[in-house]
């Protein structure tokens, strides 16, 4: 286990805001994961740091979870394979489609690890993690006891788990069991899948067709974290009661909404913020991404309080002119107490 004292989490973040931090821990083996999570007082646990808003300098141990390992757990049509929290997301997908393991692939590029990936069940182009969860292993923060949970357990939803919930902060997620397929059931209906298929003149798509097509759309929409500081999308898309989407369709015609469950629809917020003439917009070295409004941007030296402040100022733009409250996806730090 390394020790940074006094670490940068601009390095360590996708946002590449400038934010001090204590200790920051980085966490190769499990037993001494499991010393640290029983010993150290409160630590916040970090992956790849592609869905953290550090607000402020951070006086936390911050505990970087960097185990690696990918194993075969059980053979068959339906293989089970388990994963360690810091395995990075997209290289576990890439791993899937060289051994032709299927159920992954519109999942392809989304940044981060294998252990964040339950905190919010990552989805993209129709699909969840949970279509292909089977479990997980936990440790208990305080008291280093070992917990599986069971897909059920979980209590997955839209962007949302019992991890953001009733265990927040109670667990650091070490290892995540999924289940693939060798017969692969495609989903190409969704956004520009098929488009792009039927541009490349593919027929009959293979999973690495679905995958490519995933990562070709995703890289002409968003911004590289590398280029410039975003964590994806920074509002959640608001799910709604129907009756109040109607309402306010009436006022907004042309108001997009997809059916969720029973009695509720889903209100694209990248719409909502783009209609509140927020899109491309800049103040000082926070934005509004040009291409994509939904996604929040650090142009260069932006504090983590000037994207806050920005957000902050959306949310009440939207509320004012749609009556709809849009809520952070991305995990704020510095606020706790
Ligand atoms: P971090 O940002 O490090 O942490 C996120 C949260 O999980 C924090 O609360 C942290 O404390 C907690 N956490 C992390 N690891 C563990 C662990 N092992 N145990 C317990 N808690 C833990 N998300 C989507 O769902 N779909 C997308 O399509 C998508 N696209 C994105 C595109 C871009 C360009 C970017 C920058 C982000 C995107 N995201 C997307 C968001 C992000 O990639 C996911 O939320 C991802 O799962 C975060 O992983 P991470 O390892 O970076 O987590
Ligand atoms: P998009 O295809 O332009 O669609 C805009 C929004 O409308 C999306 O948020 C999506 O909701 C919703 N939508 C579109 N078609 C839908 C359908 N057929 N059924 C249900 N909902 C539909 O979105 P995009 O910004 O280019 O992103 C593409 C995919 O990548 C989306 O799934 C998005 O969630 C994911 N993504 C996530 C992040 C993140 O940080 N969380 C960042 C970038 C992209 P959903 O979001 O529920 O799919």
């Amino acid at each position: 286990m390394e020790l940074i004292n006094n670490a940068s989490l601009k390095d360590f973040t996708t946002f590449g805001v400038e934010a001090a931090c204590d200790h920051l821990y980085r966490v190769e083996d499990y037993e001494e994961l499991k010393l640290a999570v029983q010993y150290l007082e409160r630590p916040l646990i970090l992956g790849g740091g592609s869905n953290v808003l550090p607000i402020g300098d951070i006086h936390r141990n911050v505990l970087r979870i960097e185990m690696k390992g990918i194993h075969l757990l059980e053979d068959g049509d339906q293989p089970i394979i388990g994963v360690a929290a810091g395995e990075v997301w997209h290289d576990f997908v890439m791993w899937a489609l060289r051994n032709d393991l299927g159920g992954v692939e519109n999942l392809s590029l989304i940044p981060g690890t294998m252990g964040a990936a339950p905190m919010q069940n990552i989805g993209a182009y129709g699909v969840e993690l949970e279509s292909v969860f089977h479990s997980l292993q936990a440790i208990e923060i305080g008291t280093g006891k070992v917990r599986v949970f069971f897909k059920e357990e979980c209590k997955f939803g839209y962007r949302d788990s019992i991890f953001k919930k009733e265990v927040k902060d109670k667990y650091v997620i070490t290892g995540v069991n999924l289940q693939l397929t060798r017969d692969h059931k495609l989903n190409t209906t969704y956004g520009a899948i098929q488009d792009v298929l039927i541009e490349k003149g593919i027929s009959h798509p293979t999973i690495h067709d679905v995958s490519d097509a995933v990562v070709s759309i995703r890289q002409s929409k968003l911004p590289d974290p590398k280029v410039i500081g975003n964590a994806g999308s920074f509002f959640k898309n608001p799910v709604i009661p129907t009756e109040q989407f109607e309402k306010i369709k009436e006022m907004h015609p042309s108001l997009p909404g997809y059916p969720a469950e029973v009695g509720l629809t889903k209100v694209p917020a990248g719409w909502l913020i783009e209609q509140s003439g927020w899109k491309g917009y800049r103040k000082g070295n926070a934005g509004c991404y040009e291409k994509q409004a939904l996604v929040l941007v650090n142009h260069g030296g932006a504090r983590g309080e000037e994207i806050w402040e920005l957000a902050q100022d959306i949310i009440s733009s939207v509320k004012d002119k749609f009556q709809i409250e849009l809520n952070p996806e991305v995990n704020l730090w510095g606020n706790e107490k």
